[in-house]
């Protein structure tokens, strides 16, 4: 049997748009890959009387809840009451929680003052209640049946959450669950997310064995299959294989960045970047992969001419004549970016991140690549059309570590 899931996030903060629910998606995907599938997700205010109504009928659909939030020492936190209310149970104060708190607060008692009254209220519990320690903060958590259902309580503040989870939920549902979650991702470019849904209807139907989905993100698609047999996700990754062709681009949980790294850290091949539009921001995702100093030698940021000519060579006359945004100045700026540094591969990207700057022959989200790998010098232009400067950029970073990604793959 699958037993069913269900994260509530309580906080008035969340629900007047203060700040964003990132508990929730952290604990769904936490959940569904213990094989305990999240069928919903809900947000609700600290008002005890909306709460009580979201935790019960939270309890009465699903098979685990797991609530964050509201565990705090002051009047407007109502988690443990509530519950209490909808488990029909009193609260019962917990003398060793109480002494966890009061270490966690011994700085009080250090400056010679005593610990708020209020935090004694965070060592009571519905009294069937189990405790969950808090090993980062004072709210110590807990968990407990309501019914047919087992109600996980965590703390609202993310770190505090998540090492909860981590140190004792998480061995707890471990065992609950028999059944192991497994997923094969293949990421895609080059394709309408709808054309590729078409491609791969016949894997979409509902209440298949293997669950297959496409997200799309900054014009990479992923195709996500699912399943608790890994022989029939294998065999659903084979099958959709062959209708991919070249517009897979790498395959596995890790991200586009993450295999650029690896290839690059795998052969051995060393880079060197030359940016202007994206300002860094490809050396910086570059940068996010551990390791990758043995072969990322430098990543120049010339966002002038005059820094194009004097970091990396570009001749002025190849400036004036086809301007800083053309195939011929990125692939300057490639090959400039590889003798500098001595890399055996270099890409650049020149480009109109707008808002100014665009004209009717080059309008913003123009953009330039060069690639040079082993003395040959490759360009490509792409129009991504006037998407906001900020989502230009990151477009522009994918788009060169997808290319870089391409030149990789054909390595041996
Ligand atoms: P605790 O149960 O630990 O006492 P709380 O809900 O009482 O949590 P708050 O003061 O409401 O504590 O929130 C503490 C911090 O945690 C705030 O910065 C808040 O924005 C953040 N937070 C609370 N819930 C969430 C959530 N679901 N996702 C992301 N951040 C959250
Ligand atoms: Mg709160």
């Amino acid at each position: 049997v699958t037993l069913s899931a269900e994260v509530l996030a309580i906080g008035d903060e969340l629900v007047y748009g203060r700040s964003v629910d990132t508990n929730s998606a952290w604990l769904a995907r936490r959940l569904a890959d213990l094989g305990l599938p999240v069928v919903q997700i809900s947000v609700v205010g600290d008002g005890e009387e909306y709460l009580r109504r979201a935790i019960s009928t939270a309890c009465q659909r699903s098979d685990i809840v797991v609530v964050t939030g509201g565990l705090g020492p002051t009047e407007d936190d109502r988690t443990r009451r509530v519950v209490a209310k909808v488990c029909g149970e009193p609260l019962r104060f917990d003398e060793a929680s109480w002494r966890d708190i009061q270490t966690v607060l011994k700085v009080y008692t250090q400056q010679g003052r005593a610990i708020p009254v209020s935090n004694r209220l965070q060592a009571e519990f519905p009294e069937s209640a189990q405790v969950l320690k808090n090993d980062c903060g004072s709210a110590p958590g807990f968990f407990v049946e309501v019914g047919g259902c087992t109600l996980y309580a965590l703390p609202g503040v993310p770190r505090e959450m998540y090492a909860m989870w981590d140190a004792h939920v998480q061995p707890i549902l471990r065992t609950r669950s028999d059944q192991q979650v497994h997923a094969h991702n293949l990421h895609v470019v080059g394709y309408r997310e709808a054309d590729l849904g078409e491609r791969l209807q016949d894997f979409m139907i509902e209440g298949q064995a293997v669950k297959v989905g496409i997200t799309a993100s900054r014009g990479q698609l992923t195709i996500r299959i699912l399943g608790f047999d890994r022989g029939l996700v294998d065999s659903a990754a084979t099958a959709i294989r062959p209708l991919l062709g070249e517009h897979l681009i790498y395959e596995g949980e890790h991200s586009l960045e993450e295999e650029v790294g690896r290839q690059l850290i795998k052969h051995g091949v060393t880079i060197a970047l030359a940016e202007s539009c994206t300002g860094g921001l490809m050396a910086a995702a570059l940068t996010e992969i551990p390791g990758i100093s043995s072969v990322f030698l430098a990543g120049f940021v010339t966002y002038s001419e005059q820094a194009k000519s004097r970091d990396l060579g570009v001749d002025a006359a190849i400036l004036t004549e086809h301007g800083v945004v053309s195939e011929s100045v990125a692939a300057a700026m490639a090959r400039g970016a590889a003798t500098k540094s001595g890399a055996r591969l270099a890409i650049s990207v020149t480009g109109i991140a707008g808002p100014d700057g665009g004209t009717p022959e080059q309008p913003v989200g123009t953009v330039c690549f060069g690639l040079y790998f082993d003395g040959e010098t490759s360009t490509l232009e792409r129009r991504f059309g006037d998407l906001g400067r900020e989502l230009l950029r990151q477009r522009s970073v994918r788009e060169g570590l997808v290319w870089l990604c391409r030149t990789l793959a054909r390595i041996d």
